[in-house]
């Protein structure tokens, strides 16, 4: 019984590979010391991973930036606007852009909060592997073993790379990425000589592609490359890892076929893994690396489910070994460090340095007669909280047309009413306001007073710009899911959680660990203050149950859609107490929304429905006059158009600036027949838009929608913008408004 990961969080305990980069790139520190912390992170990873007993270490899971980009880089196919830039200032160049150069787009890896940095082929990009035996997974897998520790370099497969990349701009229209397969299989092949060359004697492949739907062309690429991996006559022997959900049974045989000596599952994220087992013959030649313990979430692992999963494997396989789910990457570093943590929550945890302990200890155990790994503590359940649920059942609001009637006799608001998607810029003061307060350094009521005197001069700002539904500009939320995860019982903040979301971004999940309850309103002090001071609606803002779970660590011992009510219910009692505090205009956002979508289409409808179901019970409660608005921001919005309808909020803004309102015709097509503000300037950039280019945005949208039904908004929130071009931006919009609203 062995054991491995299939990689590790490069940041290191205490975000040095943050804090090194950003001083690199601030010009405080040279490339020598960036490298110096550089590799002290990577041998103090290896030497850990040795020293906890791990029987096989992955290396090459070091990046200064994406694992994806140093692909681009190791094979050469960096695009040739940064050619003449060379070493960490083309890397980075790529990732972040110049002065002069846009980075190369950066997109989601899989359904993760982790970015990958998006490769740009053409059709004439040929591959070869730069440096030749200086190439990072040799120069890594050298590195240490100067250390005495030998380790499986990790390496983006060949068709997942291939898949994830886009054509250039100007290719011609039959290209497509996987059309460079042979050459990037040559250049692999070439490092694979090379590695065998230098004495390794495994490497890994990652596919995690292979979770989602492949058609033909895509399963025949997988057996052509790794056939031809395969055959080589020098090579390490090759770990095929798949994780983020269950590979097919077609995939398995294909692969299987192979010469491949193990393939990695992932039996977390995909336990119909186990049928896809049985139904493949041919692994009994293989060793199966079974991915048992979650590299994606923050719980330990259950024994009992994987003493069973290893006694169905054993039956197929030649060998079985244990190992994280997908790499570690996606986790926080150490739990040792969260010493604030209730016991009782703690004591469900393992981050990654305990998952590594538990991997070992698990093998521990299935060797012996006699296993010690406690049971997992059960979860306390609410009964008030479960009994409030079953009684609601699927409430919902009334018919549009009454809600419609009630909203406008109410509310009377413009045609082409503007107003924006909540936060306003956060400044270096809000932020200092924010951490004194938080660090104890300023009294609550010094506190109460900054946060006060800010949505005072955002709404005043808002009055003499002459937005017609004003916001308190969200001053007092560090972030839109941990505002809410503090205040509701159910939910725990770590100090040092923090997990790589892009470069040296990192995000510190808050834990969702039981049933979730309100204690309190979360909301309606400031919202109230807010109204308090302007006769214009002034619209609340709550994050969506979606939203809360896709940006938290969620319990895994029920179903999603379960815990997802949870938070509807607790959102449901926020909503009545603003509109008992005079507030009748709420905006619940679900930006999240199309990320939690299932990478297989045969997930996505049961994903879509309940996500749907969760927002309908949230807003429920609301009066017929009380508007419901939702947001969402990604420029992708194919696959959940309709169930965007399905919300059935009064009011739906979404990002659409960058994408030019093509999203309006199809929702009217899937018959969105509710208000909508298609987002008339991007936030992403300081640049201010004149009132022209957002007038024809709004001419432009009133093709398919009516005149009473169209907002005017901005594509997102404002927090990252400075005050002036703000300012200037929105002044712009409600001229721009004002002229349409004019001619219709
Ligand atoms: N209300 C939030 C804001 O304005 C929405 C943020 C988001 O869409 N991600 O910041
Ligand atoms: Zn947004």
């Amino acid at each position: 019984m062995r054991t491995t990961i299939l990689g590790y969080p490069r940041i290191g305990a205490h975000r040095e590979l943050k804090f090194a980069t950003e001083d690199f790139w601030a010009g405080k520190i040279g490339a020598d010391e960036l490298e110096a912390t550089a590799a002290s992170l990577r041998g103090s990873v290896w030497t850990e991973l040795r020293d906890a007993g791990l029987d096989t270490i992955p290396s090459n899971t070091f990046s200064f930036y994406d694992q994806v980009l140093d692909t681009t880089v190791m094979v050469d196919a960096v695009p040739g606007r940064y050619r003449s830039l060379a070493g960490l200032d083309r890397y980075f160049a790529m990732a972040r852009g110049t002065a002069e150069l846009p980075p190369l787009e950066m997109t989601k890896w899989f359904d993760t909060n982790y970015h990958y940095i998006v490769p740009e082929l053409a059709l004439d990009t040929r591959f070869q592997l730069a440096g030749g035996s200086a190439a990072k997974p040799m120069a890594e897998y050298l590195e240490a073993r100067k250390l005495g520790i030998e380790t499986r370099p990790v390496l983006v497969g060949p068709l997942t790379y291939l898949l994830l990349a886009k054509p250039t701009p100007n290719s011609p229209e039959e290209f497509t990425p996987l059309d460079l397969l042979d050459s990037l299989v040559e250049t692999y092949a070439e490092l694979l000589e090379r590695l065998a060359g230098a004495g390794a004697q495994w490497v890994q492949f990652d596919e995690p592609v292979l979770a989602r739907d492949l058609g033909a062309r895509e399963i025949d690429a997988l057996g052509r490359a790794y056939r031809r991996l395969g055959s080589l006559p020098s090579r390490p022997k090759i770990l095929l890892a798949t994780y983020f959900g269950a590979v097919t049974a077609e995939s398995l045989r294909v692969i299987a076929s192979t010469e491949v000596e193990a393939i990695g599952l992932d039996f977390v994220a995909g336990p119909g893994n186990l049928d896809a087992v049985a139904s493949a013959s041919g692994l009994a030649r293989k060793t199966v690396v079974a991915g048992v313990v979650d590299g994606r979430n923050v719980w330990r692992a259950d024994l009992a489910r994987v003493k069973s999963t290893y006694a169905v494997l054993l039956g197929f396989a030649d060998k079985v070994e244990l190992s994280s789910s997908c790499s570690l990457l996606h986790v926080p570093v150490d739990l040792d460090s969260e010493t604030a943590l209730d016991p009782a929550v703690r004591a469900r945890l393992a981050f990654a340095r305990q998952k590594v302990a538990e991997l070992v200890g698990l093998a521990a155990d299935l060797r012996s007669e006699d296993p010690s790994a406690a049971p997992l503590p059960v979860v306390p359940a609410d009964p008030d909280v479960r009994a409030r649920l079953e009684a609601l059942g699927d409430a919902q609001r009334a018919d549009r047309a009454v809600r419609f009637a009630a909203q406008r006799a109410k509310l009377g608001l413009p045609e082409l009413a503007t107003t924006t998607i909540g936060s306003f810029p956060q400044t270096a003061q809000i932020r200092k306001a924010r951490a004194d307060h938080k660090a104890g350094r300023t009294d609550e009521n010094a506190y109460v007073e900054a946060m006060r005197a800010e949505i005072a001069r955002v709404i005043k700002l808002q009055e003499e710009l002459g937005l017609d539904v004003l916001v308190h500009g969200e001053p007092e939320r560090n972030d839109m899911v941990q505002y809410f995860a503090e205040q509701l019982d159910g939910y725990a903040a770590t100090d040092y959680g923090w997990v790589q979301s892009y470069g040296s971004r990192c995000v510190r999940p808050p834990i969702l660990h039981g049933d979730l309850s309100r204690p309190k309103p979360m909301t309606v002090e400031w919202t109230a203050y807010a109204q308090s001071l302007t006769p214009k609606p002034v619209k609340g803002m709550l994050t969506g149950p979606v939203t809360m779970l896709a940006w938290s660590f969620v319990r895994d011992d029920q179903p999603l859609a379960q815990t997802a009510r949870q938070v509807a219910l607790a959102l449901r009692d926020e909503i009545t107490d603003l509109e008992a505090a005079g507030i009748g205009i709420i905006q619940v956002d679900e930006p999240a929304l199309r990320e939690l979508l299932p990478l297989r289409k045969a997930d996505q409808e049961v994903y879509l429905a309940w996500a749907v179901r969760a927002f309908r019970l949230a807003t429920s409660g609301a009066a017929d006059s009380t508007q419901i608005h939702t947001h969402m921001c990604y420029s992708e919005f194919g696959e959940i158009i309709s169930p965007i309808a399905d919300l059935d909020a009064d009011v739906t803004s979404v990002e659409a600036a960058r994408s030019h309102m093509e999203l309006l015709p199809y929702l009217t097509e899937v018959g969105y027949a509710n208000g909508i503000g298609p987002g008339v300037y991007d936030i992403h950039s300081p640049r201010v838009p004149t009132a022209e280019e957002i007038e024809d945005n709004l001419r432009n949208a009133l093709q398919a929608v009516p005149a009473d039904r169209l907002w005017v908004n901005p594509d997102c929130g404002l927090k990252t913008r400075g005050y002036p071009e703000t300012q200037a931006a929105l002044a712009n919009m409600v001229a721009a408004a004002r002229t349409v609203r004019a001619t219709v």
